[in-house]
């Protein structure tokens, strides 16, 4: 049983919840990830550790509440518990001074990219972020993004925060050297759609640019296939592999055909525990 310290909404359908799990915090890295059930009957998701203190054995997560696993972890309240939870899973991003890194973030992608700014930062990288959101009212983290970032970036689809467009926008204009410093690294997280759009671009810099993949993910220890994905034209797990890949060698469009497999089962999954359970046993 892993005990919620603390869970409170960062902005509209996306929260933040601190789970008490000091082993998993004693060894989390930056770009790892847990897998939780939220009830004993529940399926298995894959979260990203998006922050971990060692000192208090707390790791934190942000989540997008999107279907009924998601849905059932926001009504958990602070005090009560996670029935299962493994991890840290998945490789650890890469570290080191890369020179100039990008870090491209996207949603929800924001809090998994976190750390790895924290990470980079810290082992002597430069680090320009560059965040995308809906509008203002979907932004959070940014106090903690400063904080590791050398020059922070703002878009947002409606223009109500920083540059109007897409993260896209704003990496092809340091790119084309509108910006004030040359790029040695890209790393992009969030939604799939958006990854492919900064490999796509990045591929005519032959600019090395890392994706850190979302795919539909069941045992999260390599046994089940579900998180498989063709990158370099090769089988590679998601969980055991990754989840960090080269972009510019990620099938995305069979990644993306994936991710809506089980679109039917999802949405009529959620309307009936809307239906049946919401409030009641799980
Ligand atoms: P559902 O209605 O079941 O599904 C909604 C959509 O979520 C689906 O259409 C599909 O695209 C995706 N999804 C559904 N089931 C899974 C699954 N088992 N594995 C992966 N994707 C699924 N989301 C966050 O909000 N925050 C994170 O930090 C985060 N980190 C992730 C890290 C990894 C390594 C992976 C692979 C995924 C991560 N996700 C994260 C995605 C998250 O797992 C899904 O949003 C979640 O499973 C949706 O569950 P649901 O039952 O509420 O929604
Ligand atoms: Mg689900």
């Amino acid at each position: 049983m892993f005990k919620i310290k603390e869970i409170y909404t960062l902005a509209p359908g996306t929260l933040h919840a601190i789970i008490e799990a000091p082993l998993i915090a004693g060894k989390a890295e930056a770009g790892q990830f847990i897998i939780i059930r939220t009830s004993s009957k529940g399926e298995r998701i894959p979260l990203t550790i998006a922050d971990y203190d060692r000192a208090q054995g707390t790791i934190s997560i942000v989540f997008q509440v999107l279907g009924k696993s998601t849905t059932q972890l926001a009504a958990l309240k602070p005090g009560g518990v996670i029935p299962d939870l493994l991890g840290p899973q998945g490789n650890p991003s890469e570290m080191g001074n890369f020179g100039n890194v990008a870090v491209v973030g996207g949603g929800v992608g924001i809090a998994a990219a976190y750390p790895i700014v924290k990470s980079l930062k810290n082992a002597g990288s430069r680090i320009i972020s560059i965040n995308g959101f809906r509008s203002r009212d979907n932004m959070f983290w940014m106090d903690k993004m400063e904080k590791f970032s050398d020059s922070l970036l703002i878009s947002t689809n409606d223009g109500s925060c920083g540059r109007k467009g897409f993260v896209t926008d704003v990496l092809r204009e340091l790119l084309d050297n509108k910006g004030e410093e040359r790029i040695d690294r890209v790393i992009a997280i969030g939604p799939a759609i958006m990854m492919k759009s900064v490999a796509d671009l990045t591929r005519n810099y032959n600019l090395k640019t890392i994706v850190s993949l979302n795919s539909l993910m069941v045992c999260g220890m390599g046994m089940c296939g579900a998180c498989r994905v063709t990158v370099g034209g090769k089988t590679n797990f998601t969980c055991m592999d990754g989840p960090d890949f080269d972009g510019h060698l990620v099938d995305f469009k069979e990644l993306m055909m994936r991710l809506d497999s089980y679109k039917h089962e999802e949405k009529t999954c959620l309307e009936k525990w809307n239906r049946e359970c919401a409030g009641g046993p799980q």
